[in-house]
């Protein structure tokens, strides 16, 4: 059926209150936001200037820094300062858990360099002071016109709220399974509180809210029901996701889904670094789970084969990755520096058999000679072939003709 083909793509983006977060618009319509978090000890300014310029030229565009105890809030202003001073204005998110109330009281110059705080409902603070904790943070915020998160989490969830509601299902005529009442658990967590802070004086135009789960199903289902029943702006991610593609795939996999579906204004990959690992691989692979949904473009799109047996041994992939590199490393900043080129496609093939095709497709594209073919290596712009490459510096010449392209 083609009309099947038609209706292909995203659904609408489900319609959220805009929050400005420092100078960065999330939820109401804004492209959808990527932000990071730093793993340096918040109180060791330095470390934590380093990593936030990092994440920011990776393309984080909010960065969050843990807010755990004095030292850490002591040193907030002093990185802020520091981020300034080398010409980084990223907002900064501070993360408090148990006494967030206490440090943004005792610190007021860290409540003011702050963007937004994150609010953890489950961890305000013990049962008889949880409201007055809540309070705290949430007039502290409304004082320094900053937004906040209202981020609840599967592995600190409301335990007051999840007993309430495991009760009051087990005396109701179709008692739903545990796991079931415990993803209500976490929307409600969020939402009550969302409407606590709103009671208390704090507008739907400064708060976002997130209910993080590890597992991808319970995730899915906690985000849709979360914005099925508010239109507050909301922060997507799948928590403790883990470590390498295992991370890269469960984050993919949940966001993806509920992108899809409309829903989620600003998106962290919350993966665990490999010893020694780049912390910037979370933002990169936001960026491309982005752009290969079409929802944003950072950097030009390489599509690349993943070469067989008809490639030229290491030849292609060496090529292919020359090029990737290129791109991504020595083209950052490609928007601010050609105006007017909103998106470009890239394809880098290694033999004939769909090399030409895809190169077609692209806006530039080269197909790479694969075994027993002629050394020589055709270029394609605009779905026309434009010149062919030989000799030993073809991939520097294809990468010639992409800037050349580009300017043109
Ligand atoms: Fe193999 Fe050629 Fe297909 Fe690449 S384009 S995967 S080299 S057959």
């Amino acid at each position: 059926n083609p009309s099947q083909l038609d209706a292909a793509g995203p659904k609408p983006r489900h319609n959220t209150t805009r929050v400005m977060v420092g100078n960065v618009a999330v939820g109401g319509g804004a492209p959808i936001v990527v932000q990071s978090m730093t793993n340096t000890d918040t109180a060791d300014v330095e470390g934590t200037i380093a990593q936030v310029a990092a994440l920011s030229r990776a393309g984080s565009e909010m960065v969050r820094i843990t807010v755990d105890r004095d030292e850490a809030a002591a040193a907030v202003p002093h990185i802020r300062d520091g981020l300034r001073k080398r010409g980084i204005t990223t907002p900064l998110i501070g993360d408090f858990h148990y006494i967030g109330h206490k440090l943004l009281a005792d610190h007021p110059a860290c409540a003011e360099a702050l963007d937004k705080y994150r609010i953890n409902p489950g961890n305000v603070g013990f049962k008889d002071k949880r409201d007055k904790q809540f309070t705290d943070i949430v007039e502290t915020a409304i004082k320094y016109g900053k937004a906040v998160r209202i981020g609840a989490n599967w592995g600190s969830l409301d335990q007051e709220l999840l007993t309430h509601l495991m009760e009051e299902n087990a005396n109701s005529a179709a008692p739903l399974d545990a796991r079931a009442v415990t993803r209500e658990a976490m929307v409600q967590s969020a939402l009550l509180s969302a409407k606590r802070a709103e009671e208390i004086g704090l507008p739907k135009t400064r708060m976002v809210l997130s209910a993080k789960v590890s597992a991808v199903q319970d995730l899915i289902a906690v985000y849709q029901t979360l914005a099925s029943r508010s239109d507050y702006a909301i922060h997507l991610g799948l928590t403790e996701a883990g470590m390498g593609s295992k991370g890269i795939v469960a984050s993919s996999a949940a966001l993806g889904i509920l992108l899809q579906q409309g829903i989620g204004d600003t998106i962290r990959i919350s993966l665990t670094p490999e010893p020694g690992g780049d912390r910037t691989l979370e933002v990169q692979v936001a960026q491309e789970l982005l752009q290969t949904m079409g929802f944003r473009t950072f950097v030009p799109l390489v599509a690349a084969c993943p070469g067989c047996g008809r490639t030229t041994s290491t030849t292609f992939q060496e090529l292919a990755r020359s090029i990737q590199d290129f791109i991504r490393d020595e083209m950052p900043n490609w928007k601010a520096q050609y105006p007017g080129v909103e998106q470009l496609n890239v394809a880098v093939m290694g033999c004939i058999v769909n090399g030409p095709g895809e190169s077609k497709h692209a806006d530039i594209g080269i197909s790479l000679p694969g075994t027993g073919e002629a050394p020589a290596a055709p270029v394609f712009v605009d779905g026309k072939k434009f010149k062919t490459l030989r000799g030993p510096a073809i991939a520097q010449d294809f990468k010639a003709l992409v800037i050349d392209y580009i300017e043109q």
